[in-house]
């Protein structure tokens, strides 16, 4: 039989112009992120049909789809002629072996179809309580409902239950972020909650070699790779890191080793941000879990950055992070047990209520522009 896939927006409050443009953006995603497969694309009001795809396509397609941020939900429907016999059909075929409440939902697009909708709805709703006994009808709160989209002369939807999409804005409708990306569980987590507003990323990894090996770097392009498939790909600039360490090491009280370093990575992040026009950074903190996500902690690094700073976990408890990282497939790599930059010279006793005037201070024997400078000379670009 021949099947169709129904794509339903989200966020359809959008008016005017504004509209036309996420409209425009979210065809644009999901073509692209249906590029590998053969298919045509419908566009009817306020929803997309998937159409004439190959029938061993359909659950790589959902998948890719659920993965397109703008999508409210999705449904797999049969397509029928639109005459009687071939709906009642239809109808049956879905619900032959199902068991529960039900009711019948038809839309007409197609006027001359001689049945009105209500009718319609309510002699098939017949057949099918008579040709199964599990079932009874209730249109209020129904276990499911059959829909019925008759479109044309030609082509009527049949239909039962709906998909959960990823729900959000298109990605392109709200500005590029740079993602500060580590091997752990949050910053995937993060990037991906703004994908789902909109965002366009890239993504920056200060790497510590030959502290970390390549296996924690392969982690994280591993992780970033994943978060791209929420945004049509990703570019991640990875930056040598251990220099900078080694100097604030040699130079700086050992409590303030994290404070310190999270100055470097958030002025560098910033640069790189700019380069490619970026207008914001986003990073995976989340309030009181570990000694530099204090406030005041999270003060001491947000003060050298000019750009806005991004959490979109700052409130999220450990047990919720992970929970959306499993959905988004990110946990399983995330906790592979590679070192990350922030472990290497991890201090006993971090500061955990840093004083910015002692950071300004303890700083300020380091050759800070210096050592930037090298640091972002020697970045390494990655297009995932
Ligand atoms: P995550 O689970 O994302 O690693 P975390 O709970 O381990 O976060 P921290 O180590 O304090 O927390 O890092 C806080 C944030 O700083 C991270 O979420 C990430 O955005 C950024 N960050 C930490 N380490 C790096 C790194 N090596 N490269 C880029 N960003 C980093
Ligand atoms: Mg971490």
């Amino acid at each position: 039989m021949k099947k169709a896939i129904i794509i339903r927006c989200s966020e359809i409050h959008l008016k005017g112009k504004n509209r036309k443009h996420f409209e425009g953006l979210l065809e644009d995603n999901i073509k692209r992120a249906l590029k590998n497969f053969n298919y045509k694309f419908v566009k009817v009001l306020g929803r997309y049909l998937i159409e004439n795809f190959s029938e061993v396509d359909e659950l790589d397609i959902i998948s890719k789809l659920k993965k397109v941020s703008g999508i409210h939900t999705l449904s797999v429907a049969s397509v029928v002629n639109s005459n009687y016999d071939d709906i009642l059909d239809a109808c049956i075929n879905y619900t032959e072996f199902k068991k529960g409440t039900f009711k019948v939902e038809t839309r007409r697009a197609y006027k001359e179809f001689p049945i009105e909708s209500i009718e319609l709805s309510r002699k098939i709703g017949g057949v099918l309580l008579s040709k199964n006994k599990d079932l009874t009808v209730d249109v209020h709160s129904p276990d499911f409902s059959v829909c019925i989209d008759i479109r044309d002369a030609h082509s009527t939807l049949v239909y039962v239950g709906v998909i959960k999409g990823m729900g959000g804005m298109p990605v392109g409708s709200a500005a590029k972020g740079m993602l500060m990306i580590s091997g752990g569980i949050d910053s995937p987590v993060a990037g991906y909650m703004m994908a789902k507003r909109g965002m366009k990323l890239d993504a920056i990894h200060f790497h510590s070699y030959p502290y970390t090996g390549d296996a924690a770097k392969e982690k994280v392009i591993t992780l970033t790779e994943k978060v791209g498939e929420y945004t049509g790909g990703i570019n991640l600039h990875v930056v040598p890191f251990t220099e900078i360490q080694e100097a604030i090491h040699e130079k700086c009280p050992e409590e303030y080793m994290i404070t310190m370093m999270r100055r470097f990575m958030m002025r560098i992040s910033e640069r790189v941000a700019k380069s490619v026009n970026a207008l914001a950074i986003i990073t995976g903190e989340s309030l009181g879990q570990v000694a530099s996500q204090t406030v005041e902690s999270i003060n001491s690094s947000n003060s050298v950055a000019t750009i806005p700073v991004l959490r979109p976990l700052i409130a999220f408890d450990k047990i919720d992070i992970i929970e959306i990282s499993e959905k988004i497939d990110t946990y399983e790599t995330s906790i592979l047990p590679y070192e990350d930059c922030c472990t290497v010279f991890l201090p006993k006793f971090p500061i955990i209520k840093p004083k910015l005037e002692k950071v300004i201070e303890f700083e300020s024997v380091l050759d800070i522009e210096n050592l930037i400078e090298r640091a972002i000379n020697g970045i390494e670009v990655i297009k995932l």
